[in-house]
């Protein structure tokens, strides 16, 4: 049962706080994880912890890209398993397969997450069977499997480390990022980088996928422009600017 109560003006931050926490009692989340999360934390009070246009047009190019791909994987470490889990099995569910990819891995926190993953409706979950390895990577975000990360046309990252947004990259790989820092290396490297919380991307994502399904040419024309640099840029004036919402 989570504490929250439901009228605390900032309901959802705190929510997704407790998810975390239980995440790591649970053995899914590392310690490190919740640190990453204050970060993201503050990156997201800058936003108002609203999308903004900005990253809801590096939504939706996301999504026809990863809607036009052949073999379109989402990466999953233990933070984004913890807090988002219904929307990850709702993207499993469209086609996109999901790869349990962790930078502290264990054999005991691979199954335990993908335990937690099924339990929460995610169908086919890789990564327990990590039979490649992702070159000049030193990490064990190296270990890959062949079915998904590996021959995969365009990979999903949330809350990812640059390293290895680069090594992707390399591999021919057409990344997409979720990560609230724009100034980060994963940012910077990406070739799509949705600067929003990975609560909210997940939700417009799936909202869109729906659309684009029902009509191709959906916001076509946002894909077709999408300027990466520009987008990032303006993120970052967006956050040097301050709040642009109520808080
Ligand atoms: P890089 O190597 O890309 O420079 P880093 O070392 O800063 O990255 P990590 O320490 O792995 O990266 O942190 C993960 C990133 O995830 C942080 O930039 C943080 O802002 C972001 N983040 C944390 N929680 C969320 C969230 N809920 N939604 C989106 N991004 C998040």
């Amino acid at each position: 049962m989570l504490s929250v109560p439901e009228d605390h003006p900032r309901y959802e931050s705190l929510l997704l706080r407790e998810r975390l926490v239980r995440g790591f009692e649970m053995g899914l989340v590392v310690e490190a994880g919740l640190i990453a999360h204050g970060r993201g934390e503050a990156f997201d009070y800058l936003l108002g912890e609203e999308t903004v246009e900005w990253a809801d047009r590096a939504t939706l190019a996301a999504v026809h890209c990863m809607y036009r791909s052949e073999n379109p994987v989402l990466s999953v470490n233990g933070n984004v398993a913890a807090v988002v889990p219904d929307l990850v099995g709702e993207l499993s569910r469209r086609g996109i397969k999901v790869e349990v990819n962790l930078f502290h891995r264990s054999e005991e926190r691979v199954k335990k997450i993908i335990s937690f993953l099924r339990e929460h409706g995610v169908i086919d979950v890789l990564g327990e069977d990590t039979d490649m390895l992702i070159n000049d990577l030193s990490h064990d975000r190296a270990y890959v499997s062949e079915e998904g990360i590996y021959s995969a046309d365009t990979v999903l990252v949330p809350l990812e480390d640059g390293d290895r947004v680069q090594a992707l990259r390399e591999m021919g790989k057409t990344v997409i990022s979720i990560d609230l820092n724009p100034l980060s290396r994963t940012s910077k490297t990406a070739d799509i980088s949705i600067v929003d919380n990975v609560v909210r991307v997940l939700k417009n994502f799936n909202k869109y996928w729906m659309r684009v399904e029902e009509d191709g040419s959906f916001g076509i024309d946002v894909y077709k422009s999408f300027d990466n640099e520009e987008n990032l840029r303006k993120m970052e004036e967006i956050m040097r600017g301050g709040f642009v919402g109520d808080n």
